[in-house]
């Protein structure tokens, strides 16, 4: 089975009601391939989910930026996949670099969270990544092979999970791995995917790039072999979003 191409905006902490109404109504009026060739979800915060779900194409989904790791209760300012659920929305971001390093969430608890998340029937981008002290001694697969084996610890049916590898150092920097460096990453986490779930889900499992993808080098990146797509932050708020889009076909 062919893995769909895959392409996700992560609206991170920004926007106003205004501005959010704006990139829809930029969204809702281009022309990307079909919905067989690629998959397009877009993350705005939570606050704004609601309204995004209401004027967004139907073509378009969209997706929460986290969840909390299990019921909800007493947990001030956490929403859970609950309610994300019973607001239609049909993905969560899980595992960010950022929420990972600015507020030490672990391999572990993302693990869970991934878990319980998946356990209420939300699809899940699964974010790992190496920051830059990572990778110049030498350890980005031993780092993101721990932070995919908590989550394959746990969970086995992969279907409804895509594997965003993010490295740290070219998030928001302006800094993109090259093409090389992406596709040696990828082509490990389907080996890594291999030896601790299964052959089946390394072959069909999603796994994209994000960290500065923009316009001009998105096509470079797809065109490696086990690049499935990408995780735009910046570029997801400007038009060139579309050209990332069109970087499926
Ligand atoms: C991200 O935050 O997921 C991301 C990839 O950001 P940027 O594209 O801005 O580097």
């Amino acid at each position: 089975m062919g893995r769909k191409f895959f392409v996700g905006g992560n609206w991170k902490c920004n926007g106003t009601n205004d501005e959010v109404k704006k990139i829809v109504s930029t969204l809702n009026g281009v022309e990307v391939p079909s919905e067989d060739v690629v998959e397009i979800v877009v993350s705005p915060p939570f606050v704004f989910l609601p309204l995004v779900k209401s004027l967004l194409r139907s073509d378009f989904q969209t997706a929460a930026q986290n969840c909390w790791v299990r019921k909800g209760g007493a947990f001030t300012g956490e929403v859970s996949a609950e309610m994300l659920v019973n607001l239609g929305i049909p993905w969560v971001i899980l595992g960010h670099s950022e929420r990972r390093l600015l507020l030490n969430e672990s391999n572990e608890f993302v693990g869970d969270k991934v878990t319980y998340a998946l356990s209420r029937g939300l699809k899940v981008i699964a974010c790992v990544g190496e920051t830059l002290e990572q990778r110049e001694s030498g350890s980005t697969m031993a780092v993101v092979s721990q932070q995919t084996k908590a989550i394959a610890d746990q969970v086995s049916n992969w279907t409804n999970v895509v594997l965003a590898y993010e490295p740290v150092w070219a998030i928001g920097t302006g800094k993109v791995a090259t093409p090389a460096q992406a596709q040696e990453v990828h082509s490990e986490l389907r080996k890594c995917l291999q030896q601790n779930v299964g052959g089946e889900v390394a072959a069909s499992t999603r796994i994209i790039y994000g960290g500065s993808v923009n316009g001009a080098n998105c096509k470079e990146l797809a065109a490696q072999p086990d690049i499935d797509g990408f995780l735009v932050g910046g570029a997801s708020l400007k038009p060139e979003f579309v050209d990332i889009i069109k970087a499926a076909t």
